[in-house]
């Protein structure tokens, strides 16, 4: 057997690198990253994260480094050049599915220094200033090769190898895999600001879609402010990439160098797209580097960090012995449906916004007027089920995300993940799903680290706030069984049926081998 450097290489050290290499090295394995740049990425991108993105952070052990550094939004709006609501996202800011704001606004360089102290605490090998520049497959693993700065060659040997090196992906273009253009292609100044005069009271999360300057204005997190604009027709991009033009653009919001400090301008091209292959063999992509989409529904980063969670515990039974490699194929089946999902609403939310006719957005402002007074909801921002994988098919819920709420157990109250535990769990509000096991799913189910708990007012974990029994109500079910990324592999009407979700559970993690 090979002796491998590491068991997993990554390429890239941006958000979904890092947590990549924190969810692998908190379960023990070998973990060697290699960045092109020698500093972190010091300018912000993404501001938004969601409940489900919160909940994956905390699985990181982040939530208290966290804590003050971002900002819900409560409200996110779109409105005419008339400022004319056209779509409101309500966020509930008491209740979201995952315990979390619905929506967080933050600083991603922050979020990004967060992960790199959790990381290295872990003891993960991240090496800076250090360009991936081959990448071999080998019989059973794979190898990257990366040149530093001093010119000299680092080679790195892993069962698997994982690029999460952005949308320029070098381990994109090795495996060979294609793009999926949806064709979407905008230019935006995208513009930052730190901090903001706190006295001045310019709308808090807005798109002001005004054909003759489509605008974001939007939080940055605690302090910050962010302004996209998008090029006009007869604008070129040198133009518009320029400090002067921020600040015009700026005084019409009532800011100038006497109220605000500019951090940062730059010229993006948002596109929208994905990789037609996630994986050759043992090498692998996510985030950026298997997909791209308009900031618009504020998803790219999101998408990638649902990417490592769903990559992390498929790799981990895999590197630990205890599921076959074909386990890998789900990851795309189950991702790519997803991601295609949250492009497609950003685009949708782009063609909205990214409008400079006057005469088609003032259509455009009929239209969606005439819809919101049939009270039709313009755009389904929810977050669509994962694709066909690892689930159990036509199983109520699966591949939907499970719940997390309040709890209270051993006297301790707090977030279900924190009190009770994470990982494979059986869930029910109707008894302990472990009885319901017989000895050979019960060993099975403890390979796996799975936990089982009973949750309902007096249970042994206590439903704090009613969250499980609405979620148990709604779908009709009285046992879930949740996968390690929170999404539901299977459900049952009945108690029992606990040990028909372990045993299926058992049969996709090592189908059978075909007959000879
Ligand atoms: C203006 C803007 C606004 C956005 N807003 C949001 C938002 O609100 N919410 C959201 O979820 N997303 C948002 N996004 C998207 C988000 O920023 C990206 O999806 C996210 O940064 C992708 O993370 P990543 O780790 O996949 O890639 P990156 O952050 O691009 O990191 C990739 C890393 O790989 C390194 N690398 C590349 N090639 C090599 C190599 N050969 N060897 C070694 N290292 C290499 C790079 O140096 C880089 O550090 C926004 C993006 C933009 C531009």
């Amino acid at each position: 057997m090979t002796a491998f450097d590491a068991d997993v290489a990554i390429v890239g050290y941006g958000p979904v690198g890092q947590l990549l290499a924190i969810l692998l090295g908190q379960r023990g394995h070998r973990v060697e990253v290699v960045e092109r740049w020698p500093e972190l990425y010091p300018l912000p991108r993404a501001v938004h994260f969601d409940h489900e993105v919160g909940r994956i952070l905390q699985s990181a052990g982040v939530a208290g480094a966290l804590a003050g550094k971002t900002v819900p939004a409560s409200t996110y709006e779109w409105r005419n050049a008339a400022g004319e609501l056209l779509i409101r996202f309500g966020r509930d800011m008491a209740r979201s599915l995952s315990g979390w704001p619905e929506s967080s606004m933050f600083c991603q360089p922050e979020l990004e220094r967060i992960l790199d102290e959790r990381a290295r605490a872990l003891g993960v090998g991240v090496e800076r200033g250090a360009e991936a520049v081959a990448l071999e497959l080998t019989a059973d693993g794979a190898a990257i090769e990366a040149r530093r700065s001093d010119g000299s060659i680092r080679r790195i040997s892993a069962r698997f190898v994982v690029g999460c090196d952005g949308a320029n992906s070098f381990v994109r273009e090795r495996i060979g895999s294609g793009w999926h253009d949806l064709g979407f292609h905008f230019d935006w100044l995208v513009v930052d600001l730190l901090p903001v005069d706190p006295r001045w009271e310019g709308p808090l999360n807005w798109q002001l879609c005004d054909p003759a300057r489509p605008t974001t204005l939007v939080s940055g997190g605690p302090g910050r402010r962010r302004f996209e604009f998008m090029r006009l027709p007869h604008e070129t991009l040198d133009e518009l990439n320029d400090e002067a033009t921020a600040w015009r653009l700026l005084a019409h919001w009532g800011l100038s160098p006497a109220n605000a400090k500019l951090e940062r301008h730059a010229v993006y091209t948002f596109r929208a797209r994905w990789a037609d292959r996630w994986r050759t063999g043992p090498a692998l992509l996510a985030g950026d580097a298997a997909h791209q989409m308009p900031p618009f529904a504020g998803q790219g980063m999101c998408s990638g960090l649902r990417d490592a969670a769903n990559l992390t515990w498929k790799l981990d039974l895999v590197l630990r012995g205890l599921a076959s490699e074909t386990l890998l194929e789900s990851y795309m089946s189950e991702r790519a449906q997803h991601v295609s999902a949250m492009i497609d609403l950003s685009v949708t939310l782009g063609r909205v916004i990214c409008v400079a006719d006057p005469e088609e957005a003032a259509a455009r402002d009929r239209r969606m007027a005439a819809e919101a007074r049939e009270r039709k909801a313009p755009v389904d921002a929810s977050l669509p089920p994962l694709g066909p994988g690892c689930l159990v098919p036509g199983s109520p819920a699966a591949g939907e995300l499970f719940v997390q709420d309040q709890v209270r157990h051993r006297g301790v109250s707090g977030l279900f993940d924190d009190v009770v535990g994470h990982g494979f769990a059986l869930v029910s509000p109707f008894g302990d799903p472990g009885v319901a096991l017989d000895p050979k799913s019960a060993a099975f189910w403890a390979s796996l680290g799975g936990f089982t708990a009973h949750v309902a007012p007096g249970a042994p974990v206590e439903d704090a706030s009613g969250g499980y029994a609405r979620w148990f109500a709604k779908h009709g079910v009285a046992v879930a069984l949740v996968r390690p990324d929170f999404a539901v592999f299977g459900t049952a009407p009945a108690l029992a049926g606990a040990n028909a979700l372990v045993e299926m559970l058992r049969e996709r993690l090592r189908p059978p081998a075909p007959a000879r």
